[in-house]
């Protein structure tokens, strides 16, 4: 099977460059991923993606951004890349550990996911009052105390968006120092709604009777061993991102990080391929900026296929 363009991920990012690269008559073949739809399935309300004055379900949003993609003669396929041969053209993808599939050109959209501690407290309480994107639930909170794990940027970053709408916030760290940036860490010394709970970890998140809400966490002192009881209706998990590139190492440039490395606009150090969303961007995260740097991805693909006369 020979395409102009695969489309790998099927995220606000990936669906985005399948709307424009369908409507440019490229016919994209959309490889939708382990999770289709991307991290905004695992969101219940989003109220912050433009178009949507009372908000919209993560999964009716991405939902609606698929049918409009294979109105237009996207082909979304249930299907993973399992492997990727970017050394010669056409490259090459492979779906699944079988059948593979050759292409003019790619667009990378595959994302990042938000770590979590991995416990099954954790994951039973994940969108009721657990979650890792205080931009996305923050709002939910309001008047409430919650709990920020982590002691990096992205933890600090919460905690200070957190505390617009959380009567407190607690930052929860593993030691007693804190590895966000120095301007990062004054930042959040001056905000009189933040404690520091150091040297403790989240052995379980506590649910109320029904089990359909946090109540609180059980803490261990990495110190002492001693437990404790924090009383919080939210924990926020700020112990980084994984951006989803374990593929394409060795095929094309990657920060220290993981993260897809851009040369110009939406290029990759490949030419040929392309990158767009959270997969090549540690900073903003948003359905928004994602849909965005798709819609510039499809946009910078046409333009170097219609450059190479295809
Ligand atoms: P980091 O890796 O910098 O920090 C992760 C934090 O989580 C660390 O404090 C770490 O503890 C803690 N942690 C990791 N795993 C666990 C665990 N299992 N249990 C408890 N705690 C854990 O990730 P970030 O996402 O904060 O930042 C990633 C990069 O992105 C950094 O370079 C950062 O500077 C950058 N960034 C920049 C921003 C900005 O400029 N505005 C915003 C957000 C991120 P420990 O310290 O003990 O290792």
């Amino acid at each position: 099977m020979q395409r102009k363009v695969v489309i790998i991920g099927s995220g606000p990012a990936g669906l985005t460059a399948a709307i424009y690269a369908s409507r440019a008559g490229l016919s994209p073949l959309v490889l939708e991923g382990p999770a289709p739809g991307g991290q905004l399935l695992t969101t219940t309300e989003v109220e912050n993606f433009p178009g949507f004055e009372n908000g919209v379900s993560g999964p009716e949003l991405m939902d609606a951004m698929r049918r409009q993609a294979t109105r237009f003669g996207a082909e979304c396929r249930f299907s993973s890349a399992t492997a990727v041969d970017f050394a010669s053209r056409p490259f090459m993808v492979e779906l699944d550990g079988s059948e593979t599939v050759q292409a003019d050109s790619v667009i990378i959209a595959t994302g990042a996911t938000a770590r979590y501690l991995g416990l099954p407290s954790e994951t039973a309480l994940r969108g009721h009052g657990v979650s890792a994107c205080a931009v996305c639930d923050g709002f939910f909170f309001r008047g409430k105390d919650v709990a920020v794990i982590g002691g990096g940027d992205t933890a600090l970053e919460e905690a200070c968006y957190l505390t617009r709408f959380a009567n407190r916030v607690f930052l929860v760290h593993r030691r007693d120092q804190l590895r966000a940036s120095k301007a990062m860490q004054q930042r959040i010394m001056a905000n009189p709604k933040v404690s520091f709970v150091w040297n403790s970890v989240v052995d379980e998140v506590i649910s109320d009777d029904e089990g359909k809400s946090v109540a609180g966490l059980l803490l261990r002192d990495v110190k002492s061993g001693s437990s404790s009881v924090l009383a919080v209706q939210g924990m926020f998990l700020g112990i980084g991102h994984a951006p989803a590139t374990e593929i394409f190492k060795g095929q094309i440039d990657l920060d220290e990080q993981g993260y897809i490395r851009l040369s110009h606009h939406t290029s990759t150090s490949i030419e040929g391929v392309f990158a767009c969303g959270d997969v090549a961007d540690s900073r903003y995260r948003q359905a928004t900026t994602a849909a965005g740097s798709g819609a510039a991805a499809a946009i910078d693909c046409e333009r170097w296929l219609a450059d190479q006369g295809e």
